[in-house]
């Protein structure tokens, strides 16, 4: 990557502005990471509950001290202290944040030093792009979750027009999202489009069309994918967005960079809001090749008393072994580990699984031990399990992950879409399915992803060039 040569004040300066929940965090520090290792000023804007957290479970400062130009400030998310943060709470911060986090943005870029040249902020935080345009500063959006998911978003109205939404017949097709007619179901459709009448999704509905829509007024987008993945979406979100960075999978071509600066022995930051359990890989580390199923959902989703309890039927029934991610405070009702678990799950668990609250994941997708991931469909989730070629069971919770599953099993074959059902004979014979009787069927396209993912991050990789193309257009912006 190209250094900056000039003096540090000289230097383009970047505000990097996350919407404040795990996975768009996560991919904004790596982009972070990426701008920091190209010499660029840094100045990464968390939101004060976050940051507290992250300096609590995680070596941030002495992680970020290595690139002098990084800083960190915090502004409010607008919630109260002691909100749970937990489930669908982000539509709440939209509007808190609208309201009490744009003026402190404000403020801090009209007496920053030296001035921002150019703002990256989440594709979901309109209130930075009318900041930035009111300061006169490009802006330009990262949409950290699913480019296909975007296009779906963008669409919505038109779908509306068609009278294809609101819809009852889950399994009709849709037809009026450009390149996914042919099977993209209602049932795929972004949680937020479900319900029996529009008055009920409205809000939501109003708000994500209203902050996909306003895209094409921000300097550009910077999409976490890769044209080998997703080519003809990005072909489609052209035509309303021509400036397009398709830079991903932004975790792969972090390692890239940083093994090209510092050689193997260069090491991550975890970003995580939890504390990890590096227990699990020592439990790996004893696992036969290929034999275990991963299972997590991710930072947000929470799962019912008896999901918890369908889903642990379905894996140990499976006979497989598995490691399962059960975050704090994840399960609606009784702690999911303890109470009253029936005696012969907990047996059955001590002898061929392993649970943790928060495990390394990457690392986790990328052990020789795992063989299947069952995901909530997470965009972050899913691009570590194409790049570590790992085939996936798609269990979609909520926003993108509806849309994320059905690309998974029906575009690009590399798993199996568990959407809407939540039952352990389901759950059994998916795993069995997944890790063997079906195996074969997924672990080559699963395979060829991953080369192709690996590759775009690789010099002369379409991700690779466009981040350099990324680099060399904010650079122009500080002249
Ligand atoms: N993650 C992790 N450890 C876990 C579970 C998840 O490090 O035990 C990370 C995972 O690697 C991913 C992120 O948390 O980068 C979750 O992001 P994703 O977009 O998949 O889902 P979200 O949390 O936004 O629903």
């Amino acid at each position: 990557m190209e250094k900056c040569q000039q003096s540090e004040a000289a230097c383009p300066h970047v505000l990097v502005l996350p919407l404040p929940i795990q996975g768009h965090v996560n991919s904004m520090f790596k982009l972070a990471e990426l701008l920091a290792l190209s010499g660029f000023k840094v100045t990464f804007l968390n939101s004060e509950h976050n940051h507290e957290r992250l300096v609590k479970y995680t070596n941030i400062t002495a992680h970020f001290a290595r690139y002098p130009g990084f800083e960190f400030k915090t502004i409010p998310d607008g919630l109260p202290d002691d909100h749970p943060r937990t489930g669908e709470w982000f539509l709440e911060m939209f509007d808190a944040m609208e309201m009490k986090t744009k003026s402190s943005l404000i403020e801090m870029l009209l007496n920053i030093s030296p001035p921002v040249d150019c703002i990256i902020g989440d594709g979901f935080l309109g209130f930075a792009l009318d900041a930035a345009n009111e300061l006169g500063i490009p802006i330009i959006y990262f949409r950290t979750s699913s480019a296909c998911c975007f296009w779906v978003y963008y669409s919505i109205p038109d779908m509306i027009q068609a009278g294809e939404l609101p819809t009852r017949e889950m399994d009709r097709l849709i037809t009026t999202v450009p390149g996914m007619e042919t099977f993209l179901r209602c049932r795929d459709l972004p949680s937020f489009c479900r319900a029996s009448n529009m008055t009920d999704a409205d809000s939501k509905i109003q708000l994500i069309v209203k902050e996909t829509r306003k895209t094409p007024q921000a300097h550009s987008l910077i999409l976490n994918t890769f044209e080998d993945l997703d080519g003809p979406i990005l072909s489609h979100i052209r035509t309303k967005c021509p400036h397009i960075y398709a830079i991903g999978p932004i975790h792969a071509q972090l390692n890239t960079r940083l093994r090209e600066k510092y050689g193997e022995s260069y090491d991550h930051f975890s970003n995580s809001l939890w504390e990890l359990d590096r227990s699990c890989i020592s439990w790996l580390d004893k696992q036969p090749k290929q034999c275990v199923i991963y299972v997590s959902f991710g930072s947000v989703t929470t799962t019912s008393r008896e999901q918890l309890t369908e889903l642990w039927y379905g894996l140990v029934n499976s006979k497989k072994r598995f490691l399962w991610v059960i975050r704090p405070n994840s399960v609606t009702g009784k702690d999911g580990r303890g109470g009253d678990v029936p005696v012969e799950l907990l047996e059955a668990t001590r002898e061929r699984g392993y649970i943790v609250g928060w495990a390394p994941q990457e690392e986790v997708l990328n052990h020789p031990a795992v063989g299947g991931f069952l995901t909530h469909s997470g965009w972050n989730s899913t691009l570590e399990s194409v790049v570590a070629g790992v085939p996936m069971i798609c269990w979609p919770y909520f926003a993108d992950q509806q849309v994320n599953s059905r690309f998974v099993s029906e575009a690009w074959k590399i798993g199996l879409d568990m959407k809407d059902v939540c039952d352990r004979k389901v759950v059994e014979m998916m795993v069995n399915d997944l890790m063997v009787n079906r195996k074969e069927e997924f672990v080559k396209p699963a395979a060829k992803m991953a080369k192709l993912a690996n590759e775009s991050v690789s010099v002369g990789g379409s991700s690779y060039c466009n981040l350099d193309r990324l680099i060399e257009d904010i650079r122009l912006m500080s002249l």
